[in-house]
């Protein structure tokens, strides 16, 4: 299994409630690695340009709404098979259907303001790495702890 980076942003329920340190902290406690942070105001074309396979929904305009509300925080989590650890962290979209011990599962209710956004392949997480960070606001760093994550076995 390869290392991989994918997109994180913590949605503007998780700002206005508080959240975003606690669910920063979950990733940072499973071992992930953080290789990207920062915060953004998203814009309507922005949102777009990322919901581009949901614009059509009859949902979109209020979750464009929601989404333009107030600051994502948008970070590149990194770690061992990264894509698929950060979608099961989050649980499924609808958070009433999400177990507990999910981030969706803990902290929400709802199909819309369900706190987090994970990328949902590692084709999309090139793209949305990509859409939100330039290259020099990427991070390889040598975490000191590695020798004790569990993951550090498959690494090469
Ligand atoms: N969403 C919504 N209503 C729906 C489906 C999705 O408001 O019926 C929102 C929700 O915030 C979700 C986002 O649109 O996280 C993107 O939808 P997607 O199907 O890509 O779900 P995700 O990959 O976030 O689980
Ligand atoms: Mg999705």
């Amino acid at each position: 299994m390869a290392v991989e980076r994918t997109l994180i942003l913590l949605k503007p329920d998780a700002l206005q409630r508080g959240l975003c340190g606690e669910v920063l902290s979950r990733l940072e406690k499973r071992g992930l690695q953080i290789a990207g942070l920062k915060m953004i105001q998203l814009d309507k074309a922005k949102c777009d340009e990322h919901y581009a396979h949901l614009v059509s929904k009859p949902f979109y305009p209020k979750l464009a709404a929601f989404m333009t509300s107030a600051p994502v925080v948008a970070l590149v989590a990194e770690g061992v098979d990264a894509v698929n650890v950060l979608r099961a962290m989050c649980g499924p979209t609808n958070a009433r259907t999400a177990l507990p011990g999910t981030i969706r599962g803990d902290y929400s209710l709802s199909t819309q303001y369900n706190i987090i956004h994970a990328s949902d392949s590692l084709e999309t997480a090139h793209k949305e790495v990509a859409r939100f960070f330039k290259k020099e606001e990427l991070h390889a760093w040598k975490r000191a702890m590695d020798a004790f994550t569990a993951a550090d076995d498959e690494k090469k």
